[in-house]
């Protein structure tokens, strides 16, 4: 079968970037290279991308590339915003377009069980939407919100490779569970690709910022990737 890969945006698109300046390409960017990583130790699968390094793709051109080629599946990985500063509003949506085509409900039904079970992230629900790469494409498409830039909390988990890491095995992961695919012969079945959950550790806990901050510049200094998250 075969499959595109859409990261949303480009480098330089304006406007989809974190408060403190993380840009949504690198995100979405990063997901699609681990899904397509993954991809690659299953047989029969063709990798196709929508995107590119080099200018943002317009839409109408990512998806005439996929109805041209003729794809089975379309998936846009994205990162979600509310609004323009930081908020609270956070956690993983995942869309398919406003008829509910069967195959795209039921893929993106374990696309987002796979990525909820496997971060632990606020579950915002599977939605519908009349967003034009799912309106604009023949073949079975899915697009997944994977936490809000606009969010302190889930804006510190896309910036980190880890978390990057573990949305494109999930996501693998319920692409696998719906397709069926088989192991390339010189590929070792292996473990699951997504271990259950995501463990944070704590390094403090403080009622002044100041504190905090003074905590987590530390931590960096040491090459710690750090987030301080405000707790009511
Ligand atoms: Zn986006």
């Amino acid at each position: 079968m075969k499959i595109i890969l859409d990261a949303g945006h480009g480098y330089n698109t304006a406007g989809k970037r974190s408060p403190d300046g993380m840009r949504e390409y690198e995100f979405n960017r990063a997901v699609a290279e681990g899904v397509k990583d993954l991809l690659d130790s299953y047989k029969e699968i063709t990798v196709f991308t929508a995107h590119s390094d080099e200018r943002d793709v317009p839409l109408k051109e990512r998806t005439d590339k996929a109805n041209q080629l003729e794809v089975d599946c379309y998936l846009s990985i994205h990162a979600n915003a509310f609004e323009t500063g930081w908020n609270e509003v956070r956690g993983i949506e995942t869309y398919i377009y406003l008829t509910k085509p069967k195959e795209a409900a039921e893929l993106a039904r374990k696309i987002h069980n796979s990525l909820i079970s496997a971060t632990a992230m606020k579950d915002r629900g599977i939605k519908t939407a009349d967003f034009h790469v799912l309106r604009e494409t023949k073949m079975t498409a899915v697009l997944v919100e994977c936490g809000f830039m606009t969010n302190r909390e889930d804006a510190a988990l896309l910036r980190s490779t880890a978390y990057r890491k573990l949305c494109a095995e999930a996501i693998v992961k319920g692409l696998q569970e719906h397709y069926q695919w088989k192991k390339k012969d010189n590929f070792p079945a292996g473990k699951p690709a997504a271990e259950k959950g995501l463990f944070r550790v704590q390094a403090g806990a403080f009622r002044d910022r100041k504190n905090a901050e003074k905590l987590a510049e530390r931590l960096k200094k040491d090459g710690y990737e750090v987030f301080i998250y405000q707790d009511k």
